[in-house]
């Protein structure tokens, strides 16, 4: 059997293909566009369900995977050429400023997705503005047990669907599917620490998917409070910020003050892979996510395979484990095939 497979990726999607592709006696080049493996998915290490996944298994699936004589890792490195797009695949690599080329029997692209740059949004002033942080940051701060919340914090804001939903600023026009879910859970958690503080959530639509509906329905009851607006603009007062919003049930414009807003930022494709993939042949979405013409991981490409975040939309872990999983089984098959041939 041909044994190679090139995955580009380094999230839950892409270690859980090369843990069972390795397992299965192939070797696995790990393109990692990133500077370290499951950057993204330690963001997802606590809170909800089925967003969230405990620490053990990221842990498992690191455990040691950096160190098997099977993994060529390649962090903090991209393909910046296709010099063939069928099988055998050879691409050029470039990490760290160093190129080559590299021939694959096989490829999985699982290069998950990339959290919105709010600053994009420059009314929300993201990184200019005290006081303004992500979602992200604030799950940081809870892991470092470092939250920005003192005795003079009155109100909290999350403001939902930030670069998701929208074709403005490079945004994702789908759902992103974990942010309502992720904001409510911190909001919960902020409410539970520090009952009198104000927690509002400014939304479009909540999207407590399955589930994940007792998260809202606890916050409600908890006291936190969900307004239907879309934020215009964030501005610094003296002492705190100023929400400027449409409310748009009453269709009033309206302003609220806040010590913390809170931006729920989406996923986007990772940038340039869009390119890469269809230099491979490989078909995108509207969205520029790689499309799955055959359920569960088959792309246009045949020997290229697709799973996680990176196809069709942003996913959860579950998910993403099984098609990690799949994509592996995919690739397992059609080197199996090429073989018999
Ligand atoms: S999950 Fe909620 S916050 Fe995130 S994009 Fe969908 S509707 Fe917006």
């Amino acid at each position: 059997m041909a044994n190679n497979c090139l995955i580009i990726g380094g999230e839950i999607a892409a270690l859980r293909a090369t843990k069972d592709l390795i397992a299965y006696g192939i070797s696995v080049t790990l393109v990692n566009p990133s500077n370290e493996l499951g950057k993204i998915s330690k963001m997802f290490q606590s809170g909800i369900s089925d967003f969230a996944f405990k620490k053990n298994v990221l842990r498992s699936h690191l455990e040691g995977l950096e160190s098997n004589i099977n993994l060529n890792l390649m962090n903090n490195a991209q393909i910046t050429k296709i010099i063939k797009n069928q099988y055998p695949f050879e691409v050029e690599i470039t990490q760290n400023g160093t190129t080559q080329n590299h021939v694959a029997d096989t490829i999985i692209i699982a290069t998950g997705f990339e959290v919105f740059n709010a600053e994009k949004i420059e009314e929300y002033g993201y990184r200019y503005l005290e006081g303004v942080l992500t979602i992200f940051d604030l799950e940081m701060a809870f892991q470092q047990q470092k939250i920005p919340i003192n005795e003079k914090t009155k109100r909290i804001i999350f403001v939902l669907c930030v670069g998701s939903r929208t074709l403005k600023d490079g945004g994702n026009p789908d759902c992103s599917t974990y942010c309502c879910s992720y904001s409510i859970n911190q909001a919960l958690r902020i409410k539970k620490e520090f009952p009198s503080i104000d927690v509002v959530l400014m939304y479009m639509d909540i999207r407590t998917v399955a589930s994940h509906e007792y998260l809202y329905n606890e916050a409600r009851k908890s006291g936190v409070l969900f307004i239907r607006g879309r934020v215009s603009s964030i501005e610094r007062a003296e002492d705190n910020l100023i929400t400027f919003y449409e409310d748009t049930l009453a269709d009033s414009q309206d302003v609220l003050p806040a010590d913390l807003v809170i931006l729920a930022v989406g996923g986007v494709p990772l940038s340039d892979y869009d390119e890469i993939a269809m230099n491979f042949g490989v078909q995108l979405t509207p969205n520029r996510f790689v499309k799955i013409t055959d359920k569960p991981v088959y792309t246009s490409t045949p020997g290229i395979f697709a799973c996680g975040s990176a196809c069709d939309g942003v996913k959860n872990v579950p998910q993403c484990l099984s098609e990690g999983g799949a994509a592996a089984m995919a690739a397992i098959q059609f080197l199996a095939e090429k073989t018999e041939k």
